[in-house]
């Protein structure tokens, strides 16, 4: 894919779309002295580009350990901003389990770009790969998607402004999303690459992970990018929340 000029992000809107109520959360940074119960939110992110609108992740339902207000998933919320499933060009999702994914069905018309080993994990699981609910995408087998292979990194408009990296180690197909806004403003959605501001600190590793090699080097690469001046959207940090501004407030 030729790349014409570098192009930019119009707007991006951070939709908080429910909480994991998490009995023990140790669990989520094994290691480290942090225990007890904990309430940590689920985002999604809408990217407005003159392209085409793009969904970053799905987010969860009321159900198991998931907390969703009326109004507050991520369906409701788009609605709210006027725009319906259909409006959504592409969903990418940064992987498949249950709080980034439980919504993939609301999009039946949309491309979704999932990597391909992520797609063959969440249909095929492994006993011991935790977080996937088949339920979740069981209609979704028809869809479009677009199955980058593991280490491909995705440039989607072809203008530098929405690049999908791999990060995979949490999960087997891992996607983490860097985002350029209008004068350089640079964001990586993280994902769950780094659930926590301490995972890049402290090199934690997430509590769920597939490998932690693998895991280790996406933190890796995350914590360059930070040293580079991107900022960092971790994926369920509940002290980074004050500080981000949340939809309908967005970014631009
Ligand atoms: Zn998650």
């Amino acid at each position: 894919m030729e790349s014409s000029a570098a192009g930019f992000v119009k707007r991006m809107y951070i939709m908080h779309v429910g909480k994991i109520e998490m009995p023990d959360v140790n669990g989520m940074m094994p290691g480290t002295r942090e225990h007890g119960p904990a309430s940590l939110p689920v985002y999604c992110y809408l990217l407005e580009h003159e392209k085409g609108r793009v969904l970053v992740d799905t987010g969860l339902k009321n159900e198991g350990l998931g907390v969703v207000g009326e109004g507050e998933d991520v369906v409701s919320q788009l609605a709210k901003m006027g725009l319906a499933p259909d409006d959504i060009d592409y969903v990418v999702l940064t992987h498949m389990h249950l709080d980034h994914a439980a919504f993939m069905d609301a999009f039946p018309s949309s491309t979704f770009v999932v990597r391909r080993e992520e797609l063959k994990t969440a249909w095929w699981p492994d006993h011991f790969e935790r977080g996937y609910l088949f339920a979740h995408y069981a209609a979704t087998r028809d869809f479009a998607f677009i199955e980058p292979r593991d280490d491909e990194v995705v440039d989607l408009f072809g203008d530098g402004s929405v690049q999908l990296i791999d990060t995979r180690g949490h999960s087997r197909g891992h996607q983490s999303v860097l985002v350029t806004l209008g004068e350089g403003r640079r964001f990586v959605i993280a994902g769950d690459a780094a659930y926590f501001e301490c995972n890049l600190e402290d090199w934690v590793l997430p509590g769920i992970c597939t490998s932690s090699v693998d895991a280790e080097r996406s933190i890796a690469k995350l914590r360059q990018l930070q040293g580079c001046g991107w900022k960092l959207l971790f994926g369920h940090d509940s002290g980074q929340e004050s500080e981000l501004r949340i939809a309908p407030d967005y970014y631009e």
